[in-house]
């Protein structure tokens, strides 16, 4: 396994999958998912070149965070539990999987007390799968109406995970249905600060690349095929 090879691949295809879809390569990071892996493999990506860190547990994450620190930006990618918001909030700059009203004030209020504005994504079930986490599309808006009187966390994108289907063509529709939605909130000026769109993983991050992606989420493709 070459992380630093696996690395540069990854890099090499979003510039090629952006020339061809006629964006720009710079508009799209990656968030390289280090929920497998251990530190030493961590800091090899970071070598290479990777500024974002994706985690989807809590208690992994302070770990790695106690010995990484902030030279790379901190991402949670999974569920949140309320009794671990406070622990979040130290470690995370942006926080992609917020679903919940009581999640979102949990997170502003442990944000206040520690003297910061979080950046959030809300995550929307675009794939239509009960087991998913995220908001149903049809709910944002009010949501993130909601979510626009807490002053202690900035709106700053939406997150999805594609439908589980081998083939990436198939997972289209949810991305689309991401952008249009992101378009839709911005038109009505439901929010201003909606940047990003956080969709694609290994397999289907280029075609969530041509459907508007600013980050992909990426494991397996830089770390290999692990459980
Ligand atoms: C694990 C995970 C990823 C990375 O998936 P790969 O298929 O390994 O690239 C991306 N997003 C979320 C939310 C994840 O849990």
């Amino acid at each position: 396994m070459d992380i630093k090879n696996n690395y540069y691949l990854i890099q090499q295809r979003i510039k090629e999958t952006c020339a061809r879809s006629g964006r720009n390569s710079g508009d799209v990071k990656t968030v390289v998912v280090t929920k497998t892996v251990q530190i030493p493999a961590i800091q090899e990506v970071i070598k290479a070149g990777a500024t974002i860190i994706g985690e989807n547990r809590i208690q992994d994450a302070w770990q790695k965070y106690e010995q990484i620190g902030s030279r790379v930006s901190w991402h949670l990618i999974g569920h949140l539990q309320t009794n671990k918001v406070k622990r979040a909030v130290q470690i995370f700059n942006v926080i992609e999987s917020v679903d919940s009203l009581h999640l979102a004030e949990e997170i502003n209020k442990r944000a206040k007390e520690a003297g910061k504005t979080i950046d959030i994504f809300v995550q929307v079930n675009t794939s239509g799968e009960t087991s998913k986490f995220g908001l149903h599309p049809d709910d944002v808006e009010s949501f993130i109406t909601r979510l626009e009187a807490l002053e202690n966390i900035r709106i700053t994108g939406l997150m999805t995970i594609g439908a589980f289907l081998p083939d990436p063509e198939k997972v289209r529709p949810c991305f689309r249905m991401l952008y249009n939605l992101r378009q839709e909130l911005l038109d009505k000026k439901i929010t201003k600060n909606l940047y990003h769109l956080s969709m694609g993983m290994t397999n289907d991050f280029e075609v969530a690349i041509e459907e508007g992606a600013t980050l992909i989420r990426i494991g397996r493709a830089v770390f290999g095929e692990r459980n």
